[in-house]
């Protein structure tokens, strides 16, 4: 019997025969560990905001949640998402350069913890729709800081960006002034995001060092109590083979006394970090099913019934040129690889290329093929209508159980909001419009 992946202790084959592929796999074990080490080891006063932006599956949320994660999110359905999996508004903050009326109104009739504002425009329409609602609206400012802290995958600080207000700007006298004519928004807080795909423990520390300092210097400046800060995160995890993944013991080490300081200074302030990729990325497998392998000009193409419209990330991140995530042949797992193969997937397109020359034992049709790593960025950061396949299946493997979490889109799904004009106007000729 060849060795295949298991995810404790359901293998794979049987994974994909029950649930069809393309199929992402989460290990539920693998996340509530995650999370539950992750709150162990920081300090107890420091809250773990979920984004939902790296996976938004509702399971996912629900299962983080019931372990102590609150949510960060970004839109109307994210927001719906945290609170159907149980989120408290009281735990959700909402965050993004672009929030419409709507997502402001919501947060303001849900009552959500902070609403994070990236500008002044934001700011005067937050206040607007406060006073409509004779409510006073929870802000926090995202701060686009003057300094940035090398070792991020995606550096934010220093440089002109859509997010946030810049720093120099806040500590212009015009800012005071501006906040003071608020009248029914409360700025109570700052949150500040250094980037994306950290690996450097340091780098963590530094930039959380800093952030605290500049929420102090912000609030006395600008004479707002400090109820919240967020010292936002990015926290990454290790893809490819030059990368490490983080120690989180030292990280840990590395954080916690300027927390801690800074927990001793504002007994009542809520410390925020908002984590997606760190707590979600390693518990996710993306598996297809091998349809027909062939090669071309000496190379071997193993073509799989899903491929970058499910996996975009898998093209390439953070690099121009292609590593691949790691690959394997899931149903014979002991098998040696005896050459390079390339894995792409159902598109019309040379770019939907999975693994380019991945060294794996001699592929077949109907292997398994998975590709590790994938929990966070994948489906919804994915062209999932290309070719109107559609999002593929989810399933979350909780303590030995595996459970449908969602349904692959099929045809009529894809249809629904489709609207065929009548035949009367299709059939028409010429031109009617002179
Ligand atoms: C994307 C994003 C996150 C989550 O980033 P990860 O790298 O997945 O942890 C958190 N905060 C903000 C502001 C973001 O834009």
């Amino acid at each position: 019997m060849p060795v295949e992946h298991t995810v404790q202790d359901i293998g794979i084959t049987e994974l994909a025969d029950r649930f069809g592929t393309p199929l992402y796999v989460y290990d539920g074990n693998g996340l509530r560990d995650r999370i539950t080490t992750v709150r162990e080891r920081l300090h107890p006063r420091l809250e773990v905001f979920f984004s939902l932006k790296s996976n938004p599956n509702i399971a996912v949320c629900a299962l983080l949640h019931a372990h102590g994660a609150r949510a960060e999110v970004s839109s109307m359905t994210e927001l719906a998402t945290a609170r159907r999996a149980g989120v408290a508004p009281h735990d959700i903050i909402f965050l993004g350069p672009g929030k419409s009326r709507t997502e402001l109104a919501a947060c303001l009739d849900e009552g959500v913890a902070v609403i994070i504002c990236e500008s002044f425009g934001e700011l005067e329409l937050i206040d607007r729709l406060a006073r409509e609602r004779s409510v006073t609206a929870r802000v926090a400012l995202r701060v686009n800081p003057e300094f940035a802290v090398k070792g991020s995958g995606l550096t934010m600080g220093g440089k002109p960006r859509q997010f946030g207000i810049d720093e120099a700007q806040l500590r212009d006298p015009s800012a005071r002034e501006l906040l003071c004519g608020l009248t029914n928004v409360a700025v109570m807080g700052v949150q500040v995001y250094m980037g994306t795909r950290i690996l450097s423990e340091d780098a963590v520390a530094e930039n959380t060092r800093r952030i605290l300092d500049l929420a102090e210097g912000l609030s006395a400046e600008l004479d707002f109590p400090l109820d919240l800060v967020d010292v936002g995160g990015g926290l990454g995890v290790a893809y490819f083979e030059n990368e490490k993944d983080l120690d989180f013991d030292r990280l840990a080490e590395l954080v916690n006394p300027p927390l801690d300081a800074f927990a001793r200074r504002h007994p009542a302030t809520r410390m925020v970090m908002e984590l997606g990729r760190y707590l979600t990325a390693p518990f996710g497998t993306y598996t297809t099913r091998v349809r027909y392998v062939k090669t071309s000009m000496g190379e071997n193409f193993a073509v799989a019934d899903g491929g970058t419209n499910h996996h975009m990330a898998a093209v390439g991140i953070g690099s121009f040129v292609k590593r691949n995530f790691p690959m394997k042949v899931l149903n014979r797992l002991d098998e040696p690889a005896t050459g390079d193969w390339n894995i792409t997937g159902p598109l019309c397109t040379p770019n939907d290329t999975l693994g380019k020359k991945v060294p794996l034992p001699d592929v077949r049709p109907g292997d398994l093929i998975g590709v590790e790593c994938s929990g966070a960025y994948g489906p919804s950061a994915s062209p999932v209508l290309f070719l109107s396949h559609g999002h593929p299946a989810e399933v979350l493997v909780l303590d030995g159980e595996a459970h449908l979490v969602r349904d692959r889109d099929r045809p009529d799904d894809l249809l629904r909001n489709q609207r065929l004009p009548g035949p009367a106007l299709l059939n028409r000729t010429g031109s009617a419009a002179g």
